[in-house]
Order: structure tokens, then sequence, then C-alpha cells
């Protein structure tokens, strides 16, 4: 603060320093972890509201030696501002497209769809489609089993852009699910104009569903819209059974969270899930 008179000026303050001494160190880790594949997938399932599985997401797990276990909301935007992203997210593309032509053998499996998360700027890239395609095509992917997930604000960057990759993948028999949907900045004319197939209701608006009137009309107002629409609903981060039976009375049939199950690494969910069947 009295630097003024000391001839130097001081840009950052040692937190500021820690902070992207971190970043850049996590970065140094992730590329690393990104070339021996030390990096984990876990899936989460998605249920319906008698019970029955339909599918899965992905989600991103990191155990570094040096950093121990990185949360995926430190890691992906590090990843997302280095460009890491693009081998990182191609990696989840291939292993999502490996795993459903293995599910596809079973039949307890074959059934299930698997989403995945996309960052805007792993979508932006231009070979985005042509790897989505190609993962697709060589593991032979059944049509409409991979799910991608997007964001609102996604869909807006490019609209061109965005309806002309949307519907090639929707060709390949990708779907398309709307992430965190009520938080970003869509407008709904976007959701008739584009190939959507699911809207995902926020955990935010999860959350307080009981006790915040305004959040159980939010997630009404979502229900009555897919179904105008013709997209299906689902509820993401349903904690307890009270918020469970909530949503139900609000129209919801789609659930993911705590409560139906937790994201697990994705063998401990195909050896649940193919031997729960037929009993
Ligand atoms: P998201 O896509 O909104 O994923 C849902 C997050 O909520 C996950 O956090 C999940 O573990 C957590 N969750 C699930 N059920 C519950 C619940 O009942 N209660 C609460 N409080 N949380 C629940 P996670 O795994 O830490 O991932 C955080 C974010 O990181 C994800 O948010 C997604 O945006 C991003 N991410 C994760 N994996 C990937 C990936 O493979 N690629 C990209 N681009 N992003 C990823
Ligand atoms: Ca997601
Ligand atoms: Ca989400
Ligand atoms: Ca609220």
């Amino acid at each position: 603060a009295k630097g003024l008179g000391s001839g130097s000026i001081r840009l950052f303050n040692p937190e500021m320093q820690q902070t992207v001494s971190r970043r850049l160190h996590l970065e140094t880790a992730l590329r690393r972890a990104i070339e021996e594949q030390a990096l984990e997938l876990y899936m989460q399932p998605q249920v319906t509201h008698d019970g029955k599985v339909t599918g899965g997401e992905l989600l991103l797990r990191w155990h570094d030696e040096e950093f121990g276990t990185v949360a995926p909301n430190e890691f992906i935007p590090v990843a997302e501002s280095s460009g890491l992203i693009v081998p990182l997210g191609n990696w989840v593309i291939e292993r999502a497209c490996e795993v459903l032509q293995q599910w596809s053998q079973d039949p307890n499996l074959s059934q299930l769809r698997l989403a995945i998360n996309i960052s805007p700027r792993q979508f932006r890239q231009a070979s985005f489609v042509d790897y989505i395609e190609a993962s697709i095509a060589r593991y032979q992917v059944p049509e409409g089993k991979l799910e991608l997930e997007l964001t609102e604000n996604m869909l807006i960057d490019n609209l061109t852009m965005t309806i002309q990759r949307m519907s090639r993948l929707g060709g390949a028999g990708v779907r398309f699910s709307l992430d965190d949907f009520g938080t970003g900045y869509a407008s709904l004319a976007y959701l008739k104009s584009l190939p959507i197939y699911q809207l995902k209701i926020d955990q935010s608006f999860v959350r307080d569903v009981l006790t915040d009137v305004n959040d159980a009309v939010i997630v009404e107002t979502i229900v009555s819209l897919g179904e105008s629409l013709g997209l299906e609903v689902i509820a993401e981060g349903v904690e307890t059974a009270a918020q469970a039976e909530s949503l139900v009375e609000l129209g919801c049939t789609k659930f993911q969270g705590y409560y139906f199950g937790r994201p697990q690494p994705i063998d401990y969910w195909r050896e649940q899930l193919s031997s729960s069947s037929g009993h």
C-alpha cells in the first residue's frame, strides 16, 4: 500500500501470486496426467420415478500425487483456459464410445445412455464434429446412446455454427441435453429451433424446492415447458426423498442426484446394473 514512494509498483499481492502459481503448477500436472491417462471417469445414474436406470452422466475425477484430489470445478477451468480441454475432452469422448460399445453386447446394459459434458472451447473446435463422428463409427456406438450436455450460453455464442454442428451430430445419432437449465442466457426461442432432446433442471432450483416457493414454481414451469415442446426433463442434484417426492408432485419424471446414486467408477455401475435385472 505504501509502495508508491518506493519506486516499484506491485501488480499482484502475495495471495494473487499464490493463486497464479497454483494454477500454473496445476496446468503442468494436468498436462502430464492427460498424457499418462491418469484421470478417471465416474458415472452417476439417471433414473425414472419408478427407479429404472436409463443411463448415466460421466464425470471426470483426478487424483494427483502432489495436489491430492482436485475437483472438476477447479481443473476444468484450467483445462479450458490452457486448451488442454481439447485432448482431455477427446479422451472422454473416446472412453464413452468405448464403454457404449462394450455395453451394447450385454442385454442388461444395452439400453443405457451415457451423457458427457462438453466445454465451450471444445464445442468451438473446428474438428469437434469430425472427432465425435469418427469415434462413433470406430466403436459402432448404437444410435441415440451418446448424449452431449451443453450449456445455454454455448448455443447463442454463434448460432449458425451451433445449428450446423448440432444437426450434423444429430444425424450421427447424438442427443443433446441442456445442462444447468434456467441459469443461462439462451432465449426460449432457441429451444424450438435447435435439436435438443432434454432439459436438465439446475440443482440450484432443486436444493430449496421444499422451502422456496419460487424454486418450486421454476421447476414446474420448466416441466411444462418441456411437455409443450416435447422435450425430456430431468432434475439434477436430488439429495433427499423429500426433494424427490416434491419434484414428482411438480411433474418431474427423471432424476439424478446423491439420493438415487453417487458418482462411482464406471465399472462399479456396470456390475450393479448388469446383475440387477431379471431377478
Ligand atoms: P455438472 O455437469 O453440473 O455436474 C453435476 C455436478 O453435481 C457433479 O459435480 C456431481 O458430482 C454433482 N452432484 C451430483 N449429484 C449431486 C447431489 O445430489 N448434490 C450435490 N450437491 N451435487 C451433486 P462434479 O463431478 O464435481 O463436477 C462439477 C462440474 O465439472 C460439472 O458440473 C461439469 O460442469 C464439470 N465436469 C465434470 N466432468 C467433466 C467433463 O468430463 N468435461 C467437462 N467439460 N466438464 C466436466
Ligand atoms: Ca453436466
Ligand atoms: Ca449440471
Ligand atoms: Ca433458491
